[in-house]
């Protein structure tokens, strides 16, 4: 345990590739941004401490630095996460239709109490639109899983999603 938080997470991205996962953790973890990189295992992950009551969260959010596009997530990945950020792209149906094989692959390799949050990313881009929000949310709903829209671009929601997801998995654990 760090000696600077009283708490230490882990949460991971998924989703698939170029959704939106990098620049959406580098918008959340900017102000403290410490990009760590293992190329070596293909993962890169950040760090930012944030304050719940009196207490410090300091959460460890990894990203999966494109190696998704060879299908090749491995459990160590998802291994100790306690969160997950499940990301799609709204202007692209094919990112949206992944989600049964994501959520089957969170559900074997993610613990039973995972908190997931379902993203639909690029908000901004609402001419090119191939997602209804309602779709997002019923999908939410039937998985009963929390959803929000975001835009890692124009800075919406970003922050929002991931202190939704911290501060589920301080509730929880
Ligand atoms: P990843 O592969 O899921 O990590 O996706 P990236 O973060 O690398 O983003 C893929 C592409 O989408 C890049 O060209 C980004 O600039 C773009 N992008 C990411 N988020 C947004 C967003 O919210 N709005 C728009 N318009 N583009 C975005």
């Amino acid at each position: 345990m760090d000696e600077d938080c009283d708490y230490l997470f882990k949460a991971v991205l998924i989703g698939d590739s170029a959704v939106g996962k990098s620049n959406l953790l580098y918008r959340f973890a900017k102000d403290e941004f410490f990009l760590d990189s293992k190329p070596t295992i293909g993962v890169e992950f950040a760090y930012r401490s944030i304050k719940v009551g009196d207490k410090i969260i300091k959460a460890q959010i990894w990203d999966t630095a494109g190696q998704e596009r060879f299908r090749a997530i491995t459990s160590s990945y998802y291994r100790g996460a306690l969160g997950a950020l499940l990301v799609y792209d709204i202007t692209r149906k094919s990112t949206f239709e992944s989600l049964k094989k994501w959520l089957k692959e969170l559900r074997e390799f993610g613990g039973p109490e995972m908190v997931v949050v379902l993203v639909g990313n690029k908000s901004d881009l609402l001419h090119s639109r191939e997602v209804n929000l309602e779709d997002g949310r019923s999908l939410a709903t039937l998985e009963q899983v929390s959803f929000m829209e975001t835009s890692a671009k124009e800075n919406l929601n970003v922050e929002e999603a991931f202190l939704h997801m911290i501060h589920r998995i301080y509730e929880t654990t």
